[in-house]
């Protein structure tokens, strides 16, 4: 090997350095050794294939579950110069890339699991010259994944047939079980998995019970600019949502789900990657396929499925390394509902679920800091406090609602379990009603028992108690006991609550936070000057440049062409299609 990756990472991609186990990975890979990277989002795994294949003669064939993600790619390979191509079936120049793939002029070639495992791809590889085989989003091969495909377990033959040719597996997955499977299915050595730290210090997790959700999600608009993505639990909520807040926004906002017909789902996707401020509503079918960097927020209007659902949808915020938000909103419903779910399931999966659920309980209702639970459940063992999350810039106080949780339970109970948390809480302030009279509540011990301070725990308590499985829905929604309630009520256990701070604090706290001056006209005209470009070449405007590299033209006002190639993310091929745009650009805003 006589080029160095280092000089290659600066003149092709235009970054100063590897970020984390970037470096590892490529040494491996360029020594030829079977590697599995594993990765969270935004860690840059693309680059660990994408620069050895500029290095390394032949062809590395990448392996790859969705076509828009490999358009995504290759529209990022070509950008920075490199020689890419896809084989899919909605490629019309197939005949054209396998005669780019035996001529050797490609660097890239992706192309999908079915085909790749087709004799006749086996063939033509036979023909040409690979330098590396790079298997993405590799936890598909393994059924512990959560997105078994099938396809996947037929690339071990193809793989084998070529065993001199090293492999690199890439995936997002955290979990062990899933990783050791990928190792054995795809041949690689226990020693060849490198694991990179799964946290993503730009993002800032926040965690909020619902009242007004639109309300609340639009507030969150309102002081997060960019472009976002808000995920609710239903095809008819996503629509919903998406009306409510583009009324109440003025932000540009679409829908997504599965159940658009496709050509308005796929004008929305298209849309929302190549937009600066669309947020988009979305059941969780979206965001698979895409690989948008400069998403600001994420916004959860339900529980997630699990802490790792959390953690991926969540994780598609700021990809580009910028400051972005997570923000969950919560109601004691959805654990009611997720229980009642657990329930329906075949009982052996039942522990499971329950262990899933509980996980994501004890990540909502903490008042440590949020990222160290995360990062806990993956196996790290991260500091106390993170300093980027909602609970350590405001530090919740803790109080003991012990007394008001028994007046609570008591009167589900004294009522017959069989009403809902309005009523409950009607009985316990004596509100009269015609239905509370008709019932003979108001002769109980616990009619009107909760007064003054205690009148504002109400609320929050009964959404503990369901949380905790003190309490649980029946399917009519009344409220009745759950295994929970017992220590409660016996004085066994206590409940200690969490007190959100001032709704000003909170404000602060979770607030915008972009990194992009506001108001610089230099910047503004950078920007303008890279949508002009993105539209011409029919790319989203991130893959001319991220912001980051608009910032710092901004700041240092680069004169000359060699300036401008010192800022990380300019490498030679867009310095030479771009640079000319951006140096008049800024030389029009100096004089
Ligand atoms: P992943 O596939 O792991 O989610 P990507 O490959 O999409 O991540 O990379 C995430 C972002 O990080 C991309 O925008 C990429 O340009 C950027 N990036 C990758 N490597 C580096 C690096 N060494 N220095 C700076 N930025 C990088
Ligand atoms: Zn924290």
């Amino acid at each position: 090997m006589v080029a160095d990756p280092v000089a290659t990472l600066h003149r092709i991609f235009g970054f100063p350095a590897f970020r984390g186990v970037q470096e590892d990975v490529v040494t491996r890979v360029l020594a030829g050794q079977r590697t599995l990277a594993v990765m969270p989002t935004g860690a840059g795994k693309s680059l660990c294939y994408q620069l050895p294949s500029a290095m390394l003669e032949g062809t590395c064939v990448v392996v790859s579950p969705l076509i828009a993600l490999m358009h995504d790619q290759l529209r990022a390979a070509t950008a920075v110069g490199l020689r890419a191509a896809t084989l899919t079936s909605v490629d019309e120049n197939r005949a054209e890339t396998r005669g780019r793939f035996l001529d050797g002029e490609l660097d890239l070639l992706y192309i999908a699991p079915e085909r790749a495992s087709t004799a006749d791809f086996r063939d033509l590889l036979e023909r040409g010259r690979i330098a590396l085989f790079a298997i993405d989003e590799a936890h598909c091969v393994s059924e512990w994944g959560h997105d078994f495909r099938p396809d996947y377990r037929l690339l071990r033959p193809l793989l084998d047939a070529f065993p001199q040719v090293p492999r690199l597996a890439l995936t997002a997955t955290a979990d062990d079980h899933t990783r050791r499977d990928v190792l054995e299915q795809l041949g690689i050595p226990e020693e060849g998995m490198i694991v990179a730290g799964f946290d993503r210090p730009n993002i800032r997790y926040a965690i909020q019970p619902r009242d007004q959700t639109a309300r609340q999600i639009a507030d969150l608009i309102a002081r997060t600019p960019g472009p976002g993505i808000v995920y609710v639990p239903s095809r008819a909520g996503t629509e919903k949502m998406a009306e409510t807040l583009g009324r109440s926004t003025g932000r540009p906002v679409r829908a997504y789900h599965a159940g658009l017909d496709a050509s308005v789902r796929a004008r929305n996707q298209r849309d929302f990657v190549a937009s600066e401020d669309m947020v988009i509503c979305a059941t969780v079918a979206f965001g698979m396929g895409i690989d948008k960097p400069d998403v600001r927020f994420v916004a959860h209007a339900g529980l997630p499925k699990s802490i790792e659902a959390y953690y991926q949808e969540t994780g598609r915020a700021g990809r580009d390394g910028d400051p972005a938000v997570a923000h969950l909103f919560w109601g004691a419903d959805d654990f009611a509902r997720a229980r009642q779910r657990i329930g329906e399931v075949e009982p052996a999966r039942q522990p499971g679920e329950r262990q899933r659920l509980t996980a994501l309980a004890a990540l909502v209702e903490t008042a440590g800091c949020r990222r160290r639970v995360l990062l806990r459940h993956f196996g790290e063992d991260p500091p106390e406090t993170c300093g980027n999350c909602d609970n350590c810039l405001n530090p919740p106080a803790a109080i003991d609602a012990t007394q008001v949780a028994r007046k609570y339970l008591s009167a589900v109970f004294r009522t017959g379990q069989m009403f809902g948390a309005g009523y409950i809480e009607q009985v316990l302030t004596g509100q009269s009603t015609e239905r509370s009279l008709m019932n003979g509540h108001e002769q109980l011990t616990v009619w009107n028992i909760v007064e003054g301070e205690e009148l504002r725990l109400l609320k929050p308590v009964g959404r503990a108690l369901l949380l905790k499985d003190a309490l649980r829905t029946n399917p009519h929604g009344g409220l009745e006991f759950g295994p929970a309630a017992r220590a409660l009520l016996k004085g066994e256990a206590t409940l200690p609550l969490i007190e959100p701070p001032a709704r000003e604090r909170r404000r602060k706290g979770a607030g915008a936070q972009t990194a992009n001056p506001v108001d610089d006209p230099l910047f503004e005209a950078l920007r303008a000057c890279r949508r002009d470009l993105a539209k011409e070449a029919g790319v989203p405007p991130y893959v001319i440049f991220h912001d980051s590299a608009l910032r710092e033209m901004a700041a240092l006002r680069p004169a000359s062409a060699s300036a401008l190639g010192r800022i990380s993310g300019i490498g030679q091929r867009k310095l030479d299609a771009y640079g000319a745009a951006f140096l008049k650009v800024i030389a029009d805003h100096s004089s």
